[in-house]
């Protein structure tokens, strides 16, 4: 029997190269043949922690690959056939709930691996589950009758594909959630594939002052930044944010925050209050403490301040963000800037944590390799 290979989390930093059976494939699923699992901060995070759900796991939840096998009902529900190139989104929803009617798979409670032991999310859910193969580490993917896959258009490569996940979410969290548009003033805390997605996000929806925070290891990011499109780069280890953003805005202040540091804890929610404009401002926040002494609450009500959680991506989004790779009207390939194989998955995940590899912004993971 074929067998197929995948490096597996076995615990806390440990990973295993792993063999499973080749899943059948029936009339209503498919197989992936896995070309790019973009790596991500999360990634990073869920690596040192314990095994959620108790079973090991196969990471990567950022997946591109060819339609290897798909059977005849998958490819008439989804508009693909065998050699497509797609994107498939890591949730793995229900099909019946008004999320999912929505395109908001993000919020179905059949994704939810950590509320539902049955939940399904590529690179969460356990390989102890029928079909094994529910991660991007691996040779191939199983797809489901309810996977949710996105066609890459023609002229987008799978490495360049592989930041559709940054970018959507950044269409999402800039422009859905916080409105930026025509004329926006917004402040992007942290030059990550997060914090450049979102440049490019404001950029196309005509944002007219995009400010870009980072530290003093982010000088080569920052100056990628700026071929994006940010106006202004502030090293925070260097100036005192806060000032250089008011004096840039000659005291008014930004319209949007946008937190995309990946763990910075209360400093950038504190940052972006401040550096708000007076009255109804949009400030988007990542959740990651658990506490927060003097959280300024009497400022945000004061001043009237709306705050957004990010929180992944809708089918819209995703399908926006393929079309803006499919542009090429910014120059994307400047953050997909490493590549690495399916036995180097460790030094990859360190990499993208800034304890590997050096000027890493967006890895790819090739199983191939
Ligand atoms: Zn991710
Ligand atoms: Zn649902």
């Amino acid at each position: 029997m074929e067998k197929v290979l995948a490096s597996v989390k076995i615990g806390p930093s440990k990973l295993e190269m792993r063999e499973f059976p080749m899943p059948e494939i029936d009339e209503e699923s498919a197989l992936m043949k896995m070309e790019v699992a973009g790596i991500c901060g999360t990634d990073v995070k869920m690596f040192k922690q314990p095994l959620a759900t108790g079973g090991p796991v196969i990471m990567g939840h950022e997946n591109i690959g060819y339609i290897a096998k798909a059977g005849r009902k998958f490819c008439e529900r989804k508009g693909v056939k065998e050699g497509d190139l797609v994107f498939v989104e890591h949730y793995v929803p229900c099909f019946k709930c008004e999320w999912c009617h929505k395109g908001e798979y993000r919020h179905c409670s059949a994704t939810d691996w950590r509320s539902n032991p049955n939940g399904r999310r590529y690179g969460y859910t356990t390989s102890d589950n029928p079909y094994h193969l529910w991660g991007g580490f691996a040779q191939y993917t199983y797809l489901p009758w309810n996977a949710v896959v996105h066609k890459v258009p023609a002229g987008v490569t799978p490495e360049l594909a592989g930041i559709v996940t940054p970018l959507s979410n950044g269409i999402e969290w800039a422009l859905f959630d916080s409105q930026v548009g025509y004329a926006s003033k917004v402040l992007i805390q942290g030059p990550g594939q997060q914090g450049l997605s979102q440049i490019v996000a404001c950029k196309q929806a005509g944002a007219d002052l995009i400010i870009v925070t980072g530290t003093t290891k982010d000088a080569k990011r920052l100056e990628i930044a700026k071929v994006l499109g940010a106006d202004y780069v502030i090293d925070v280890q260097k100036e005192d944010p806060l000032a250089r953003i008011m004096d840039i805005t000659a005291g008014e202040g930004v319209d949007v925050s946008l937190d995309c540091t990946a763990g910075a804890g209360t400093i950038p929610v504190m940052l972006g209050v401040e550096a708000l404009k007076r009255k109804g401002g949009t400030l988007l926040i990542q959740g990651e403490m658990t506490d927060f002494p003097n959280f300024p609450i009497g400022k945000i009500t004061v001043k009237y301040i709306t705050i957004k959680c990010a929180r992944g991506h809708s089918y819209r989004s995703c399908e926006l963000a393929l079309q803006q790779l499919a542009s090429h009207r910014f120059p994307l390939e400047l953050v997909t800037t490493h590549t690495f194989g399916l036995n180097e998955a460790e030094y990859a995940i360190k990499s993208v944590g800034n304890e590997g590899a050096k000027d890493v912004i967006h890895v790819s993971l090739l199983p191939w390799k």
